[in-house]
């Protein structure tokens, strides 16, 4: 018995373009949108079929594409949009040229179907977090992505609870949100955004922050904002981006007593990996 064909059941409703190959996407699915905790992700889907964007590369090596076009190739994405927001649902995207899936989506107008999936999953929440202790939300690229919905969600400017958020890019036109961003942290008090660049060599206009992510972390940024010490005591640490900053953070929180947050064994290190 063949297996139950899969439909389309959403369309792409706004696409704003951060930069080349970087872009928020905005989806409405065909009924009514799912419930979702914010730092959630959920599902995109296009067939095979579907047309590659110009620039990018062939369709990689292992892919199955070539066998059958009607094939539905699906990948994870966080949730950018606020829990509250029921009109759409908004993701941020980066293009992976060499990638099954990215190119197609970027060949995507107003308009055009998609594959949602049909509900939100992932531990990358606020959830289990004491209501009493403060956010560090750490990033590079998209991975900024789920911090967005928390923001946008559970930023409460009259709480005592902290909200900080570092994002590193290699220029000053991958820093995606950071308008919205730089207007909550002068709204709020208890909201702080870092946006730092890895290439300032080639990016001679931007006169913020330069370098990694890791390195502003060691610098005493975050203790220096709020006042308080970086410890397990004060602090639960999201991270979510590329793989080394992620290795390299947990290494250096692990040093000031945060553990690794896991099924079984809550701890106060968050990880979310995209790759
Ligand atoms: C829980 C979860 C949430 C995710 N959320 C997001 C999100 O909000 N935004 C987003 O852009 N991606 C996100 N991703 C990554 C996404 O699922 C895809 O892997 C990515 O879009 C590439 O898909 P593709 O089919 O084009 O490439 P594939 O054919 O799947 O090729 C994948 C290869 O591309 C590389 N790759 C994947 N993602 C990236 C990246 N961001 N930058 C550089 N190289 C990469 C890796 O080497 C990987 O092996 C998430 C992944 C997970 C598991």
């Amino acid at each position: 018995m063949s297996a139950k064909r899969i439909e389309y059941n959403a369309a792409l409703s706004q696409r704003i373009e951060i930069a080349p190959g970087l872009a928020i996407f905005r989806v409405v699915p065909d009924g009514d949108l799912f419930d979702f905790e914010p730092g959630q992700y959920s599902v995109l889907g296009l067939r095979c079929k579907a047309l590659r964007i110009i620039d990018s590369d062939p369709d990689p090596d292992n892919s199955k594409c070539g066998e059958d076009p009607e094939r539905l190739i699906r990948r994870a994405y966080s949730i950018a949009s606020s829990s509250l927001e029921r009109e759409f649902i908004e993701f941020y995207i980066t293009l992976v040229r060499s990638g099954e899936l990215t190119p197609r989506l970027f060949n995507l107008t107003i308009g055009d179907r998609l594959y949602l999936g049909p509900r939100a999953t992932g531990l990358f929440t606020l959830n289990q977090v004491p209501s009493h202790k403060h956010i560090l939300l750490v990033s590079t690229g998209t991975g900024l992505a789920p911090y967005i919905s928390m923001v946008r969600s559970q930023l409460d400017c009259n709480q005592g609870r902290h909200f900080v958020v570092l994002n590193g890019a290699r220029y000053s036109w991958d820093l995606g949100y950071r308008d919205e961003l730089n207007f909550l942290s002068r709204l709020c008090r208890n909201f702080s955004y870092f946006p730092i660049i890895s290439r300032p060599d080639r990016d001679p206009t931007w006169n913020g922050l330069e370098g990694r992510v890791q390195t502003l972390l060691a610098s005493g940024v975050v203790e220096e904002k709020t006042g308080l010490s970086l410890t397990p005591e004060n602090f639960d640490v999201f991270l979510c981006g590329n793989p080394a900053m992620i290795e390299d953070v947990i290494q250096m929180v692990e040093a000031r007593g945060f553990v690794k947050d896991e099924r079984k064994n809550p701890g106060t290190i968050h990880v979310e990996e995209y790759w």
